[in-house]
């Protein structure tokens, strides 16, 4: 579940909370934002519950979540240009001042990034209740009688071979992917929790005869359920971007001192996502500060391996940044 999205940028405002309640009224049960909030606060283990307060975030969860240790200096100089533009800076766009410009808080623990994987399942990975099954695609969710009775899934074990040799020797020995595994199943005596992300859940229902009836029969599979919705509905988030260039040398940001300085102190451009952990979130003409529509999102120091030298340049002219804009 991604802990930054719209649940945790609503504020004690009961206008904006109101926009989780018409999720529920339109059939989302269970998802107001009262009842979401607990376990998003579980989750968290925020590195800077001093800095955010408690209200909307919490200590002690599997996921790590604080600012990245380091920050280029354009990135002051941006908050700076918020301040003086009248926009403000937020020390917390996921919290009770939810517009402006700030330094967001990411998945990582002093720099190192942190997967899901890393905070819920490796702690777990021995438990005797728990099988991880590696490079396995679930192919369907079986159903029968309306209730789910398993999975049908491939592994893909010469696959990842193959993958891995051309990772290391650059060579293509076959054309991949080729499906190597054969096709098995597992039952459930319980339930089948679904959670292959936006775009492959929904391919997976449809798989398994879920979705819209006609788009279903025209691939010869089984209607189990007519959902119209499943699959639909996806949104574009236009952005456009602007870009600057900066009175400052075109320089690669990482270099073996940059890698040395990251191995041992977890910091310098290595432990950080350079322009982009700095966030803007604004409302526009049409809107109020209690309804940003519109979000910043500058680009730019981002790693890139210096060929060689310390202080190398990417090219003799200037550093160029960028700000996308959209929603
Ligand atoms: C570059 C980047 C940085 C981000 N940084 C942050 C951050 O700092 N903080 C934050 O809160 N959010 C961040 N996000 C967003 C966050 O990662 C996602 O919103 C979140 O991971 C979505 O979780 P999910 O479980 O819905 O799906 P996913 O994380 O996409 O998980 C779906 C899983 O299902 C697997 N899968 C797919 N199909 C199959 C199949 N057929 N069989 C078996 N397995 C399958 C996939 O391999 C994947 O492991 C970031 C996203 C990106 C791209």
């Amino acid at each position: 579940m991604d802990t930054k999205q719209l649940p945790r940028r609503v504020p004690a405002s009961q206008q904006t909370a109101s926009a989780l309640f018409l999720w529920v009224e339109l059939g989302a049960e269970g998802l107001s934002y009262d009842e979401v909030l607990p376990y998003f606060l579980k989750g968290e283990d925020n590195g800077e519950i001093d800095d955010v307060g408690t209200a909307y975030h919490a200590t002690g969860g599997p996921m790590s979540v604080e600012r990245f240790p380091y920050q280029p200096p354009f990135a002051a100089a941006i908050l700076n240009a918020s301040v003086e533009a009248g926009f403000g800076v937020s020390e917390d766009l996921n919290g009770a001042h939810f517009t402006g410009f700030t330094i967001g808080q990411a998945s990582n623990k002093k720099g190192v990034r942190r997967s899901n994987a890393a905070a819920y399942l490796r702690p777990i990975r021995h438990r005797s209740n728990l099988h991880i099954s590696l490079n396995t695609t679930v192919t369907r969710v079986l159903i029968e009688n309306n209730a789910t009775y398993g999975v049908e899934y491939y592994k893909r074990t010469i696959y990842f071979l193959l993958y891995f040799f051309r990772a290391s020797t650059g060579k293509l020995l076959v054309e991949y992917p080729p499906q190597d595994g054969e096709v098995s199943t597992i039952n459930v005596s319980r339930e089948v929790v679904l959670s292959t992300g936006a775009l492959k859940t929904p391919f997976i229902l449809k798989h398994s005869g879920i979705g819209p009836k006609e788009e279903l029969e025209n691939f010869d599979i089984t209607v189990v359920k007519d959902l119209p919705g499943v699959g639909e509905n996806f949104h574009d988030h236009p952005t456009f971007p602007v870009s600057f260039t900066l009175n400052d040398l075109d320089e690669y940001d990482d270099s073996w001192a940059v890698a040395v300085e990251y191995l041992t102190f977890r910091t310098w451009p290595l432990s950080s996502t350079g322009l982009t952990q700095v966030v803007g979130v604004l409302p526009n003409n049409d809107t109020t500060d209690e309804w940003p529509n519109v979000q910043l999102n500058p680009a730019g120091y981002q790693s890139g391996c210096a060929p060689g030298e310390i202080d190398a340049l990417k090219s003799s002219g200037k550093r160029s940044v960028s700000i996308s804009v959209g929603w």
